[in-house]
């Protein structure tokens, strides 16, 4: 009998309403869909424990002993049963809430009680333990590991818990036992020495040991992650075949900013990532390429150079920011460096008129626009260029993949594109999500740049706080006042901001005070905003809209209310809007006083690190890849099943390893001994994002 072929349905145990819940709630079909269905944890029940060794609430524990009193409290629907479980030595409580009518407990007779104890009044208890009879322990139940399955809500209300799903496995051990076909080469399992694929799906099931259990596992996450990186290496592949628009000339344009106008000397990164730029844009394919730089890291520099290099050979270039403040604040940068030169830069977003939309247009038609800077406003049909050769997408990870496709259809062939990012992306997170883009870093920032302070407080510190900022503005520096906003619609968080801003215009009676959020009109968006830019404000109390790429040099403080109610990224990101002038400057965290573990780590973090990339790992390991922010809008675009990108990550380096050695030797896996790759990947239809169809 073929697994893979063999209909969930008639699977023993499953039948026709449970495999509709399968297919529905996990996308299981066949026998094999469900065998690939991997436990998430394994439990030693081969271990009993004492009651006086419990000592956390984490892990589940088995304990001989028998009940010697138990009695009912409460009437009604608050009624419980309470009894005493003892192990010879001590004494713990076992509480039911439920169902205990049908509790037929017998005392001082031996049971096992199995389950995870939880702390009350500082004291441990269970809440509705597993408790066999001893006479009914089967060997299996204290023997080995036991494995624990993923399920949800709707699949336990059809017995489909973690034991339901185990006995479908378990049911299918048999056929299990004849085998699976191979899927990857037997050099490929020679070197990394994997356990074959048969008996690691079979152990992780069934394992007998950790140490066999851990090789199952390691062997399947290889497989796993080796497939997408294959798929992600062999698009990049055939990317690189991709006719680009060729830009061999560093020429007039070029020299002569980076001659007489480059405001101050490149970094080294900088440099270096300018002439990985160059070298893409002169090699006749079509680049590209993600930018990852840290907050105030100077990409827009970069962009306008590589702008420049465009212009040199005949081509426009657009630039696009996820807001208008943003994009308004690249054209006022841009125009102002090439102000002496003969360069015409133009601004395209929501609020520009008819009148100078149409002369717009006009001029890039003509081409005698070479730079558009603008907001998804430029990607509209009626902007036409005379000859768009680059786009750079600032801060992609606002733009949908809709979006940017509209791009592709601006010019003859697809123009070069450059993404960036001042979310760093953990590697093991760029390699997969970003696997088939060139990375550039700028690793280093300019230099002179005092790392920012960061201190944490309880709002009962707001008094010192706001000691703290007119210190600073008597000093002639600015600050900033956040208020999370999770949703800009909410009218409740609205109200919050509301309060806010006059809570501290009433604590800063002598100094003026403005204020923006994403309700806002753009008009008066960048009314505030200027104020604040100018000096004419002192304080800008503001939601997350000024989060990406706002740029006031004067401002030092960084106040972020209710930090608790932001993510790692997003904290760092806004504090990323101070330290960029000489200055030293001061990041004030205000929390509640209780902080659940999860706060209080993110908080440590933000007092110990300015480094972004350590703050996106910690940022991973504490959330997931799921819902690290800036792939949270796209995703994953697969489904991992057992490797973890949080853990795997050195696992992962080998798996693209093996993938490039393939590839290097075989492109398109067209050659006979690499037929095997080639029909699981078409199997697997493995669906990694395309960005060269998607760019
Ligand atoms: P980001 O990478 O966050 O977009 P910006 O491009 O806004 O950073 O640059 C941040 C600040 O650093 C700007 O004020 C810019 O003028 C300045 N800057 C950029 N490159 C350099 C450099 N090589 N030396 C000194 N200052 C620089
Ligand atoms: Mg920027």
């Amino acid at each position: 009998m073929d697994l893979s072929t063999q209909d969930i349905t008639y699977c023993k145990g499953v039948g026709t309403k449970r495999a509709d819940i399968l297919r529905k709630e996990l996308g299981v079909h066949t026998a094999l869909d469900m065998l690939q269905q991997y436990p998430y944890k394994y439990i030693d029940r081969s271990r009993f424990v004492y009651i006086h060794e419990i000592d956390n609430e984490d892990t589940f524990v088995q304990i001989k002993g028998v009940i010697t009193e138990y009695h009912t409290v409460g009437v009604g629907k608050s009624q419980r049963l309470v009894a005493t479980f003892s192990d010879g030595q001590h004494t713990i409580e076992i509480v039911w809430f439920r169902q205990i009518q049908y509790l037929k407990l017998q005392l001082n007779k031996p049971y096992l009680l199995f389950g995870k104890p939880s702390a009350f009044n500082h004291q441990y208890n269970f809440v509705h333990p597993e408790l066999t009879p001893w006479e009914k322990v089967k060997p299996e139940m204290t023997s080995g590991l036991e494995p624990y399955y993923n399920t949800t809500e709707k699949m336990k209300q059809a017995g489909l818990n973690s034991r339901g799903m185990r006995a479908i496995i378990l049911n299918l051990k048999d056929e299990l036992r004849q085998g699976l076909p191979e899927t990857l080469g037997v050099d490929l399992v020679k070197a990394y020495k994997l356990m074959g694929r048969s008996e690691a799906i079979y152990t992780v099931h069934f394992p007998k040991d950790t140490l066999s259990m851990r090789q199952a596992r390691m062997r399947l996450k290889f497989e796993e992650l080796f497939f997408i990186q294959l798929q992600l290496l062999r698009q990049m592949k055939k990317r690189e075949q991709n006719i680009g628009y060729k830009m061999p000339v560093v020429g007039r344009l070029f020299h002569h900013f980076y001659n007489d106008y480059l405001p101050f000397e490149l970094t080294g990164a900088q440099k270096r990532v300018v002439k990985e730029i160059q070298n893409d844009l002169r090699s006749g394919g079509q680049m590209n390429r993600l930018l990852q730089g840290d907050v105030g890291s100077g990409k827009t520099l970069v962009a306008l150079l590589c702008a420049l290099l465009a212009a040199d050979n005949g081509f426009q270039t657009c630039i696009m920011a996820p807001t208008e403040i943003l994009a308004q604040q690249h054209y006022q940068t841009v125009s102002q460096m090439l102000k002496e030169m003969d360069v015409r830069v133009a601004l395209l977003t929501g609020s520009t008129t008819r009148r100078q939309r149409d002369l717009l247009h006009q001029g890039l038609r003509a081409g005698q626009i070479q730079i558009l800077i603008g907001t998804h406003a430029l990607l509209e049909d009626e902007v036409q260029f005379a000859n768009l050769g680059l786009c750079i997408i600032d801060e992609q990870h606002r733009f949908g993949v809709a979006q940017r496709s509209r791009l592709w259809y601006k010019n003859e062939y697809a123009p070069h594109i450059l993404v960036m990012t001042a979310t760093p992306i953990p590697r093991t997170l760029a390699m997969t999500v970003y696997g088939d883009l060139k990375v550039s870093v700028i690793d280093e920032l300019p230099p002179g740049r005092k790392p920012v302070q960061t201190l944490h407080y309880t709002l009962y510190r707001k008094g010192d706080v706001y000691r703290f900022m007119e210190q600073q503005i008597v000093k002639g520096h600015q600050v900033y006042v956040v208020f999370p906003l999770i949703k800009e619609s909410e009218k409740l968080d609205l109200q919050d901001l509301q309060n806010g801003f006059e809570e501290i215009c009433q604590a800063f009676p002598r100094y003026r005070v403005s204020m923006i959020h994403g309700q806002m009109k753009s008009l008066e968006k960048d009314e505030q905003m200027q104020r604040f830019q100018s000096g004419e404000t002192q304080i800008l109390v503001a939601t997350t809209v000024i989060e990406v790429g706002v740029n006031v040099p004067n401002a030092s403080v960084m106040v972020i209310m209710n930090a608790e109610r932001f993510g790692l990224s997003q904290l760092h990101q806004l504090r990323g809007r101070v330290g960029r002038g000489a200055e030293q400057s001061y990041c004030v965290l205000l929390t509640r006083v209780e902080l659940t573990k999860d706060t209080r780590q993110r908080m440590d973090i933000m007092v110990a690190t300015n480094d972004g990339f350590r703050i996106a790992e910690a940022d991973l390991q504490l959330r997931g890849p799921g819902d690290l922010e800036g792939t949270q809008q796209s995703g994953l675009p697969f489904d991992l099943k057992i490797a973890s990108l949080a853990t795997d990550g050195k696992l992962l380096e080998l798996a693209r390893e093996a993938a490039q050695t393939i590839l290097n030797d075989d492109p398109q896996l067209d050659k006979e001994r690499n037929r095997l790759y080639k029909r699981q990947l078409d199997l697997l239809r493995v669906t990694v994002a395309n960005w060269g169809d998607i760019s």
